[in-house]
């Protein structure tokens, strides 16, 4: 289910989260990591304070590697602790709970000089839709708490998840809105399928997408689908139509009299994308 984002869901949203904050002593922004600006709340500042922080660049599994190590550098410099994680896999959720801990280490060391033995950690995720909230809620809890999915109107009693001995988690996550103002964010999440093709047009999606590839993965595109040269100019627009022409021809998605149905070679492109046969790629980088 796709949310329908409006001022009173985000005020909502929003105090929803700031009601949540005053029971944790961490936050964990769950972003995406192939796009982790566009997966991010243009707010998010704003609503955590200065709440510590710990940054995750989830679905790191599906991402260019090397943009993802850029990222964790970026956002180091913003001065968060930051890493990459996979939330299905598992890979970097150890890691989770230490680096939560490490950033409370003067409080809890502190508490350790005046004789108080600390309580766990509380924790609370928090980031869009199908950022993997409940993926990772379920990762961290070692079982099936959280229902994948966005379930907006499902309320229930909030309760703490035990990780391990150190931690202790808010079994419902904050839920985001990402920043929609920018027609080029929604571009990207919906190429990765974190927002509804109802939405955006497909074809659309699929030249969007189809551009930022051809220019950063070029060698994986021209191999797929057999393409010639890589284009020069990637503003003129003839140039991404000839190659998802190209694509759809490769593809077999041909209409009467030998047109190529570019609705269906972009509905194809983004399948095959989305299902990770164009290997891992980002949609954006930092620098
Ligand atoms: P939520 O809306 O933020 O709670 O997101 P979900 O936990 O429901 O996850 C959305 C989708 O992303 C689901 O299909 C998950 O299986 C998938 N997912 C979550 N984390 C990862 C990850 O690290 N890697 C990959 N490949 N998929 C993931």
């Amino acid at each position: 289910m796709t949310i329908q984002w409006f001022p009173g869901h985000m005020t909502r949203a929003r105090r929803q989260i700031q009601d949540k904050l005053k029971l944790i002593d961490v936050v964990i922004e769950l972003l995406d990591a192939r796009l982790p600006l566009s997966s991010r709340n243009p707010m998010i500042d704003d609503i955590l304070q200065n709440k510590p922080r710990l940054i995750v660049l989830n679905k790191a599994d599906l991402a260019d590697a090397s943009v993802t190590r850029e990222w964790i550098e970026y956002f180091k410099n913003e001065g968060h602790l930051t890493i990459a994680a996979d939330a299905s896999s598992g890979q970097g959720i150890k890691e989770i709970s230490q680096l939560a801990k490490q950033l409370l280490k003067d409080k809890i060391d502190r508490q350790i000089a005046k004789g108080i033995n600390p309580r766990a950690v509380r924790a609370l995720i928090v980031g869009i839709p199908n950022v993997g909230k409940s993926t990772l809620i379920n990762r961290l809890a070692g079982r099936n708490i959280a229902a994948t999915g966005d379930r907006p109107g499902v309320t229930k009693g909030q309760q703490w998840i035990k990780v391990g001995t150190d931690m202790e988690l808010l079994d419902t996550p904050g839920i985001l809105w990402p920043k929609f103002e920018d027609q080029n964010v929604g571009y990207r999440l919906a190429v990765t399928g974190a927002i509804k093709e109802e939405i955006l047009n497909v074809e659309d999606i699929a030249f969007f997408a189809v551009k930022y590839l051809s220019k950063y993965y070029w060698p994986r595109m021209q191999e797929r689908f057999d393409l010639g040269e890589q284009p020069r100019d990637f503003d003129t627009p003839d140039e991404i139509v000839a190659i998802m022409e190209a694509i759809g021809r490769k593809r077999g998605c041909i209409v009467s009299g030998g047109r190529v149905d570019l609705e269906k070679a972009s509905s194809l492109f983004l399948r095959e994308l989305r299902a990770g046969k164009m290997g891992t790629f980002s949609m954006e980088a930092p620098f």
